[in-house]
């Protein structure tokens, strides 16, 4: 995602601790009582400028979103979007997907959304793709028995990939899309790069992944 460096950004986490709570890691066990409640947690890996986070927690104020992401440049446009809109059921987290067993406790997440997820296309770099099996182990420890995980991307290599990935993992395929936008679309939001490629006429690729309990 193309970013301009923004110093600024940290301290303007620092200055909205209710939406990007300080030290995720000392919350991990403990995120229920971050939110105040009992609603499930669902979390979005790599949320970009967070339009569909915020976009998602309009539409379910009965679940809990916790969005990674690793650049704080980019982080810096979610916290806008989300002091602009008030939403009080998500929180940001400028971290780092491997680092995900130190900021929650197992069992502790419903489910996980990947959206346009870099798709690091060279073999050797196999290991940095978000679907990559060391990254299933991850959402698979901080998940329930029966988690799933939530896929879109426009790039069929990546998407044939993790395919391959979620079912050499044992992980059941459901609601595989090869082309989300002329197929039956129900309540999908969209995000910042969803929107960019379907307007160049890109297709878009979607699945859900569930883990075997
Ligand atoms: N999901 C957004 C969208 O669909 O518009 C952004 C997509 S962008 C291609 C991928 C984002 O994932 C980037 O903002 C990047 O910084 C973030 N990212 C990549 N690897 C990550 C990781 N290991 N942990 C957290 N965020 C990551």
């Amino acid at each position: 995602m193309r970013q301009r460096n923004k110093p600024w950004a940290e301290d303007m986490f620092a200055e909205h601790p209710q939406f990007v709570p300080a030290n995720a890691p000392e919350r991990k066990g403990n995120w229920k009582e971050v939110f105040e409640n009992d609603n499930p947690i669902h979390l979005e890996v790599g949320i970009g400028k967070g339009q569909f986070i915020i976009g998602m927690a309009k539409r379910n104020p009965d679940v809990n979103f916790v969005g990674l992401e690793l650049s704080a440049s980019v982080m810096v446009s979610a916290l806008e979007k989300l002091i602009e809109e008030g939403v009080t059921n998500v929180r940001l987290l400028n971290e780092n997907a491997q680092d995900l067993t130190a900021i929650f406790e197992g069992d502790e997440v419903n489910r996980v959304y990947l959206n346009f997820s870099d798709p690091w296309p060279k073999n050797r770099h196999e290991k940095r793709r978000l679907t990559y099996k060391s990254f299933l182990d991850l959402y698979r420890f901080v998940m329930k028995p029966d988690g799933e995980v939530h896929f879109k991307t426009d790039n069929q290599g990546l998407f044939e990939y993790s395919l391959h990935s979620f079912s050499a993992y044992g992980m059941i395929l459901n609601q595989v899309s090869l082309d989300l936008h002329r197929s039956e679309m129900e309540n999908n939001v969209m995000t910042e790069y969803e929107e960019k490629f379907s307007a160049k006429g890109s297709r878009i690729y979607r699945c859900e992944a569930q883990f075997r309990s």
